[in-house]
């Protein structure tokens, strides 16, 4: 069976977790979440990353930075993503109203956002799906306008670009994941960045529980003590080692997956041409990090049985995101701004293929062979 996901791991990852246990520094923001932080900064040129335990945690810091936003605001975002892009916010009584998605890349419509946006508008948060950019000049440029903040939702988004920037780094906040179904993984894990140096108090605050226990670690003041709202956000030094490993060796990792993103366009693309399938599309300006491989079936119909015919053949492929405004808990807090042409429509047609680092060329042949045979 070729697995559609293997957790990536790095050959030191065991040397840095022995050390980190041999030392008896397994709590969080040893050195191990140092270099990760720091690792992070000087790749993407971020004002200062913070190592958190998730993604979602990550964005519900970013939700808890920005104290405007309470109940009955709104927050805009697409419905085609992940749950935590809406719990963040819903945790803060907050409305996700749901934009529609622009079908050739899957991300939220820039075009359709302003008009979603009303009196109670606090935010945007675009969500840079399969790794490759939303268009964040108009989105900035909306924002500008309507003084709204931008929470990037960039878990997918790690070595991205758009137009030269680093994803994460564009909005007021961007959050990367480190679960194991991504380019880099601790696990469970997540960072924050921070654009604006003014913020980095703040945030430290309320992922250490509320305290000023950051600045007393780097000895700017003698004691800490209880200052302001907050919760835990730390992971533990142990998960920083597992993916400084990975992070040492991520322009390989970032080349591997590359390289099966390619052989599976160049491969596939035949079948494209003859309107059997549709490949993703990557806009000008956008350089992605292979995060994932899909293609567009027909319909439901047709991707049901495409899964059943990989399936039988040794292949485990996988669709995602029943669009957030049709689930019970999208009914219940949110809702949908305009006409939902292409969520739920082009979701539903959206099958992922494996794509993990050490996944091999020949297994992406044989993957794309057995797509052929279907479609003859
Ligand atoms: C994976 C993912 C998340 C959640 O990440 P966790 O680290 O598991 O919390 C959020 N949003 C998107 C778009 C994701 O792909």
């Amino acid at each position: 069976m070729i697995n559609f996901n293997v957790p990536p791991y790095a050959e030191k990852a065991m040397d840095y977790i022995r050390e980190c246990v041999e030392n008896q520094k397994i709590c969080g923001d040893g050195a191990y979440t140092k270099k990760c932080n720091e690792w992070i900064e000087e790749k993407t040129g971020t004002a200062k990353c913070l190592l958190t335990t998730s993604c979602t945690h990550a964005t519900e810091l970013a939700a808890l930075l920005l104290p405007e936003i309470g109940h009955g605001d709104e927050v805009i975002m697409p419905a085609y993503t992940f749950v935590s892009t809406a719990d963040a916010f819903v945790l803060r009584g907050a409305v996700p109203v749901f934009v529609d998605i622009r079908p050739d890349t899957m991300n939220i419509d820039d075009r359709l956002i302003e008009e979603a946006v009303t009196e109670r508008t606090k935010a945007i948060v675009p969500v840079h799906y399969a790794g490759v950019a939303c268009e964040m000049d108009t989105i900035m440029d909306i924002a500008d306008r309507h003084h709204l903040a931008v929470i990037e939702d960039a878990a997918q988004g790690i070595m991205s670009t758009y137009k030269g920037k680093a994803l994460g780094t564009i909005g007021d906040f961007g959050c990367f994941s480190f679960h194991e179904t991504k380019n880099y993984s601790m696990g469970e894990g997540g960072a924050l960045l921070i654009r604006d140096e003014r913020d980095v108090e703040a945030a430290e605050i309320i992922r250490e529980k509320g305290t000023n226990r950051s600045k007393y670690y780097r000895g700017q003041i003698d004691k800490y003590t209880w200052i302001d709202y907050g919760s835990s956000y730390l992971p533990s030094d142990m998960n920083a080692a597992y993916l400084y490993a990975q992070l040492e060796i991520a322009e390989e990792i970032n080349d591997a997956r590359l390289n099966i993103w390619n052989r599976y366009y160049e491969n596939l693309a035949p079948l494209a041409e003859a309107g059997k399938i549709e490949l993703p599309v990557v806009p000008e300006g956008c350089v992605h990090n292979g995060h994932m491989f899909y293609l567009k079936a027909r319909d439901i119909k047709e991707r049901t049985a495409l899964i059943a015919y990989l399936k039988d053949n040794g292949i485990h492929a996988v669709f995602h995101y029943v669009p957030l405004h049709t689930a019970p808990a999208g009914l219940k807090f949110g809702r949908f701004h305009g006409e939902d042409r292409y969520t739920t429509r082009e979701s539903e047609r959206l099958l992922r293929l494996p794509m993990y680092y050490g996944l091999e060329l020949g297994q992406v042949d044989y993957i794309c062979e057995t797509l052929g045979k279907f479609y003859r």
